[in-house]
């Protein structure tokens, strides 16, 4: 049996009844699996005992052997309480007993105990309120001392007691049936324990060098496991889709260096030449279009980086041979912008190409999806409306979406299954840190464009306090004399009586009325309708307003070069990703741009840290690794990671030199024993269920 299969439910345990039940579900703890997995926040350590003479630094948490010299009781009546002195020959302490004065019975002087407490310090004496005693008996080993404590996170109507007693239990009952999970060759190789000792030693190690071990085991053998899932979902899916590619009249395979080629005519006609990241990734796509399984690769690059045209030219290919391919936005603002590029670029090749959004009109969208449908169309670009069911095509071969990480993956399923098994593009200016593509997206292969286009600087990114905001205002009126832009952005839409945060409808006001009345503004958040927005926008575009004021919805890929300046209230509020995506809105030019975040006067240490790596960094990359480090791997294993994938042990940051070690493993086994690859294997089939079906939904 493995630890996945541990299903009986908690309940079955002796002792828990409905409300302890419910505590645990609280915790998503339902069955003796979960209980397992619900490993120590930390461990007291009763190890060893010391001295009181040795309690130099108090508070302190301490074991001690103590002997009760006499009893004292401070106050009076019923609200006395007992005072016990005890002493180890090398001072005394005062155990306070608050609403605990029956361990009078149990204390008695002369007797000896193991004693573990918080000390302090009060008018010099060494007093403990918070203690758990053991008598001590010379025949006998004490229960809960000389060892390593389990400390668990609790929820109300939980207590340690119930946890270790619980925890104790399925233990014992389990244990003799748990299987190793890991082949014998991998254990011996890491060193690890085995895999049932490990499930014990986690909950109560002999010593911290056992916890640590125990670990590392089970760490590794999940990543392992998730690992050997990634590469064969990945190997599985190939071979699945390898006999209907093989089966198609034309080959997608091109080079798009070649001049007379649809691609190599783009290229020579561009006013600029391609950046070497954009060659490299143009030669990786080339690659895998030349495989005989499609290709599912993932484009990341800060915005403006030139993603966007890379990815336009690695269609051209498809085109020419005859296949069609869509272009997905997550907003028709974005999608309406790739459609007018689109036209700049690839109409004058020949290039097919439609816009198909939700406010195209009936009328117009039947034209559309019949001209898809008969195959009179090469390219459509657009948003959700692209999903729809009577969107059809004649030979859908090439899928790229955009922004990737705001489409779910059903919507993309959607998509994909308008054609055979085609080709997928996507693409991101929010990376992926190393750590979590390595985890998640193991089974995809990843390109990145890291440098800018030549020619822009550096956005200078100012951080200022509240208190300093005039001279920020200033600053851009200097801009907007330059003849320059401006965006303004708020955490919120409008005012409210619970918070004292500035909004965007009242900060619009201020701006157009008290400081820039000469100037022209627009207000653009989520509830405004979308004609309005793209109304806006072509106002903003066409220099006809001089700032936009806006909630972050700005976020994702608009391009206004002459924009200069980026405010943004309130930044303490913002992920660091969040703040990188909104300064990528300026420096789009040639002319120096200015990012200036704007906190308040109250930040702490953290969060001034935080917004130093924005002053600091202009690298994406950099960015999302610290904004991982920063905010810690708590939060990683709560809110954060839940979108991706819930990992029982293992840390994507701690463990980052064990997920690599496990990669490698991962792919040597699975060249050498084919048994692993069987899905009904449980390690797997766990795991399975709980990885993103990324690509195409592949669960078998
Ligand atoms: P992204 O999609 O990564 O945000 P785009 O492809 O939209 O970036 O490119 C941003 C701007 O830079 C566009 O105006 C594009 O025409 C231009 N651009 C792209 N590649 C280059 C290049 N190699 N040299 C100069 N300008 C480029
Ligand atoms: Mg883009």
């Amino acid at each position: 049996m493995f630890l996945a299969e541990l299903r009986t439910s908690v309940t079955e345990l002796k002792g828990v009844g409905p409300s302890i039940a419910k505590a645990y579900a609280s915790l998503g703890i339902y069955s003796y699996k979960d209980l397992l997995a619900h490993i120590p926040r930390t461990y007291e350590d009763r190890q060893h005992p010391v001295t009181l003479a040795q309690l130099h630094r108090e508070p302190c948490s301490a074991y001690v052997i103590v002997e009760v010299i006499a009893h004292e009781y401070i106050g009076h009546g019923s609200k006395r309480t007992l005072k016990v002195i005890v002493s180890d020959e090398t001072a005394v302490a005062s155990l306070l007993c608050f609403g605990r004065n029956f361990l009078e019975r149990m204390l008695t002087v002369g007797r000896h105990f193991h004693l573990y407490g918080t000390f302090s310090r009060h008018f010099g004496e060494l007093q403990c309120s918070t203690f758990e005693v053991e008598p001590r008996h010379q025949a006998a080993e004490p229960k809960q001392f000389g060892l390593l404590l389990p400390v668990y996170g609790l929820a109300s109507g939980l207590t340690q007691k119930t946890l270790r007693r619980d925890i104790t239990h399925v233990l014992e009952q389990s244990c003799p049936y748990l299987e190793e999970e890991l082949p014998e060759e991998l254990i011996s190789r890491h060193r690890l324990l085995s895999y049932p000792t490990a499930l014990q030693q986690i909950h109560f190690p002999s010593d911290f060098a056992q916890m640590h071990l125990a670990l590392k085991t089970l760490s590794y053998t999940e990543l392992f496991y998730l690992q050997t899932a990634m590469l064969r979902r990945a190997a599985v899916r190939r071979e699945q889709k390898r006999s209907a590619h093989l089966s198609r009249a034309v080959n997608d395979h091109t080079s798009f260096s070649e001049p007379d080629t649809l691609a190599g005519r783009l290229v020579s006609s561009l006013p600029f030449s391609l950046t070497a990241d954009q060659e490299t990734v143009l030669a990786e796509i080339e690659q895998d279009l030349s495989q005989p399984y499609p290709m599912n690769r993932l484009l990341q690059g800060d915005v403006g980086s030139g993603k966007t045209l890379t990815g336009f030219i690695s269609i051209l290919p498809i085109i020419e041979s005859g296949g069609q391919a869509a272009f997905m936005a997550p907003t028709e603002l974005l999608a309406k912008q790739h459609a007018e590029s689109a036209a700049r670029f690839l109409e004058p090749l020949g290039v097919r190409i439609a816009l198909l959004t939700g406010s195209v009109s009936a009328r117009q969208r039947k034209l559309l999806i019949a001209a898809l449908a008969s195959g009179e169309l090469d390219l459509v670009i657009g948003t959700h409306a692209l999903f729809s069911d009577d969107v059809r095509f004649r030979d859908l071969r090439y899928v790229i979406i955009d922004e990737q990480q705001r489409f779910g993956v059903a919507q993309r399923i959607s998509l994909m299954q308008k054609g055979i098994s085609p080709h997928q593009l996507l693409m991101t200016a929010t990376p992926i840190p190393r750590t979590m593509a390595l985890t998640v997206f193991g089974d995809l292969d990843i390109s990145t464009i890291r440098t800018m286009p030549p020619g822009r600087m550096p956005v200078i990114t100012h951080l200022a306090s509240e208190k300093s905001r005039d001279r920020v205002y200033h600053a851009v009126r200097v801009e907007f004399e330059r003849g320059h832009q401006a965006y303004f952005v708020y955490p919120r839409i409008e005012a409210s009586t619970d918070s004292e945060l500035r909004d965007a409808q009242s900060m619009y006001e201020y701006l157009r009325t008290q400081q820039y009345p000469d100037r022209k503004g627009g207000l653009i958040h989520s509830r405004i309708s979308e004609d309005e927005k793209i109304s806006i926008m072509h106002q903003f575009r066409d220099g006809a307003l001089d700032y936009l004021v806006s909630t972050s919805v700005v976020e994702v890929g608009v391009d206004v070069a002459n924009a200069t300046c980026m405010i943004i209230e309130h930044a303490e509020r913002f992920g660091l990703s969040a703040l990188h995506q909104l300064r990528g809105r300026v420096g789009r030019d040639a002319h120096q741009s200015y990012a200036f975040l704007i906190y308040s006067n109250e930040l702490q240490e953290d969060g001034k840290k935080r917004l130093k790596v924005m002053k600091e960094s202009h690298d994406g990359f950099v960015i999302a690794e610290q904004d991982l480090l920063i905010r810690g791997p708590g939060e990683l294993s709560g809110k954060r990671q839940s979108g991706y994938l819930a990992l029982m042990f293992a840390d994507i940051i701690r463990d980052l030199a064990l997920m690599k070690s496990a990669r490698e493993d991962a792919r040597m086994i699975l060249d050498t024993d084919q048994s692993l690859l069987k899905a009904e294997y449980a390690p797997i089939r766990a795991l399975l269920t709980r990885c993103p079906p990324f690509d195409d939904g592949f669960i078998e």
